[in-house]
């Protein structure tokens, strides 16, 4: 992440079903200042899901020509389907210095911390497997074999755990939100980020940025 960008860019990521949509967007309703990154994907939309809203949807030859522009910051097979995260969005908000979210699984994770090495990662687990399965079932929105293929991913997914920073357990939803909350509003204190923030002030107090990460 370059000296001059004010916002924090964050990756939560999970094993499908593990609740990682419910608990990003209680967290935008209570944040409305952080800007949820609208993925590209080739998937089927979801009854109810709208164009723009949760994701843009696209044919596979129009993905592919993207990817050949450059115009995704990273992307990923996921599932059987392509996800990508445009980079002019992530631009530019990073220019407007706003707090950004990715929704990305661990491949695309991988592809941002290369490139901004500042990024907090979050990574969303079930309280256990049984449960993952039984909120797949619950919310009802995939066809069976989907449901199927997901939880058979989820092992893989997992493994990818520790190539992130944070960890939070969604048993408790309302905890579970709190701890997303909390890692928020920590990594807006950290020092690279309140220098930029408050440039006037640091500069008055005497406080020399040049070291901070
Ligand atoms: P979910 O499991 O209910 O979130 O199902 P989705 O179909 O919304 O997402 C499927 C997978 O694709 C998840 O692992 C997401 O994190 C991942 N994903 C979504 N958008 C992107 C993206 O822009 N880039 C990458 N790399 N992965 C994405
Ligand atoms: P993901 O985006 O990780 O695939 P969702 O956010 O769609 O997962 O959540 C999957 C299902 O689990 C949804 O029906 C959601 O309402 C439910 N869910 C989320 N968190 C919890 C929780 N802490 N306890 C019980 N059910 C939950
Ligand atoms: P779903 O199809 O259930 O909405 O998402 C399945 C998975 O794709 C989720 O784990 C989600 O995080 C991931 N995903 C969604 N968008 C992107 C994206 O833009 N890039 C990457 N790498 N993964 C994504």
């Amino acid at each position: 992440m370059n000296q001059h960008f004010s916002g924090s860019l964050f990756m939560v990521a999970a094993p499908s079903g593990a609740g990682k949509s419910t608990l990003v967007n209680a967290l935008l309703a209570q944040e409305p200042a952080i800007r949820l990154s609208i993925s590209t994907t080739t998937r089927p939309p979801r009854p109810g899901e709208e164009h723009g809203r949760e994701y843009f949807f696209t044919t596979a030859e129009d993905f592919q020509a993207r990817v050949a522009t450059g115009e995704f910051l990273e992307w990923a097979e996921v599932h059987g389907n392509y996800y990508g995260t445009s980079r002019l969005f992530v631009a530019e908000q990073m220019r407007a210095g706003t707090d950004i979210l990715l929704e990305i699984d661990w491949q695309g994770a991988r592809q941002v911390k290369k490139q901004f090495p500042q990024a907090a990662g979050i990574f969303i687990l079930p309280p256990s497997i049984a449960a993952l399965e039984e909120r797949l079932h619950k919310r009802g929105q995939d066809e069976p074999h989907v449901i199927t293929r997901r939880l058979l991913a989820a092992g893989g997914e997992i493994a990818h755990a520790p190539e992130f920073e944070y960890v939070i357990i969604n048993e408790e939803f309302p905890v579970a939100l709190q701890e997303l909350s909390a890692i928020v509003r920590s990594a807006r204190c950290r020092f690279s980020q309140q220098a930029a923030r408050n440039a006037s002030l640091f500069a008055q107090l005497g406080i020399h940025a040049e070291h901070a990460d």
